[in-house]
């Protein structure tokens, strides 16, 4: 009786993993098509020095998949699956396409004067099976070339886990766009990789400080001021000083979040309370507008 029971539970338990396999396949075979028919779009989140109102700086473009039936899926789920189906070279090539070619049309323009701001340079994704492929480097620069753009219009964003996967390969890719002036972002610094020997060597700009450590940011905590999150978050700022590396606060959300990190000398700062990631439209309207951005702390007055 309990081995008919447990065997009727491993058939339903089977079921199910043949359903969430199945609908993986199928997701991955989706986007596929959906990549082959340039239907993944892009959407631009702006980096702002902070301020009342603050200034658009530069922008992070960042992949939006609509699928036609299951809807918006967030890059979070289908990058992991597009990783396992080696469809993230593709990705990242058709986001930089896809940058490259907007970036390219506001910085026109701007020129005849019909945009009175332009960004200085558009960030994209870079992950670590798209830096590691083969012919990388010059793919980027076709792409960057064919837009009528310059390498420093560009910053790459790679993860720490990226860099530490592939060091050696990693380091000679990324020095020579940036020798040729592509800037280069440490993105979600502070959750990967770990030891922190590896930053000097590397041919690094920016630092991206996670989110992770924003969120629990604080004025003051019991009295005390700011708290350990406010110590993590000091130490790498004077970190990338020390470095001569810019800083971005990600995932800025409150008014208070905000208060500290330009308190510890952010220059540029990146989250909703001045912008969600903007269809290029409304990015559009923004620049025309002057790029100027006034805090809205989430969950106030939406
Ligand atoms: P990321 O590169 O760290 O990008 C920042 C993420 O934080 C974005 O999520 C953005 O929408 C979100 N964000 C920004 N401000 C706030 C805020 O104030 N609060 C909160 N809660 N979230 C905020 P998104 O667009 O869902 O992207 C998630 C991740 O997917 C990205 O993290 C990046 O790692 C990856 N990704 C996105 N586009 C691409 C791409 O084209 N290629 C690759 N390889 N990865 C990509
Ligand atoms: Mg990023
Ligand atoms: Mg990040
Ligand atoms: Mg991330």
């Amino acid at each position: 009786e309990a081995k008919a029971a447990g065997g009727g539970r491993w058939t339903l338990l089977d079921e199910d993993v043949r359903h969430r396999a199945r609908r993986a396949l199928r997701l991955v075979a989706d986007l596929r098509e959906a990549l082959s028919r340039g239907a993944v779009d892009v959407h631009y989140q702006p980096i702002v020095r902070p301020g009342r109102p603050a200034q658009v700086l530069s922008l992070e473009a960042l992949c939006r998949w609509t699928h036609p039936e299951l809807g918006a899926i967030p890059p979070d789920t289908f990058i992991e699956l597009a990783e396992r189906a080696n469809l993230v070279p593709a990705l990242d090539a058709h986001v930089l396409a896809v940058a490259c070619r907007d970036l390219a049309t506001w910085r026109a323009a701007h020129a005849a004067g019909d945009l009175p701001l332009t960004p200085t340079h558009v960030a994209v994704n870079v992950s670590a099976v798209s830096l590691a492929a083969e012919g990388f480097a010059a793919g980027v620069r076709r792409t960057v070339a064919g837009a009528g753009l310059q390498l420093s219009d560009l910053c790459l964003e790679v993860t720490e886990t990226a860099l530490a996967s592939d060091l050696r390969a990693c380091r000679t890719v990324l020095e020579e766009l940036r020798r040729d002036g592509a800037r280069v972002a440490i993105d979600d610094f502070g959750t990967g990789y770990s030891s922190l020997a590896y930053l000097k060597d590397l041919p690094v700009d920016h630092l991206k400080v996670d989110r992770s450590f924003v969120r629990d940011l604080r004025t003051a905590v019991d009295g005390v001021q700011g708290g350990p999150a406010r110590a993590v978050a000091a130490a790498v700022v004077s970190l990338a000083r020390t470095l001569g590396l810019g800083i971005v606060a990600e995932g800025v959300e409150t008014l208070e979040q905000d208060a500290v990190v330009r308190d510890l000398g952010c220059e540029a700062v990146q989250g909703w309370l001045y912008s969600r990631p903007l269809p290029r439209e409304a990015l559009a309207e923004l620049l025309r507008g002057g790029g100027l951005l006034h805090p809205l702390p989430q969950g106030a007055g939406a």
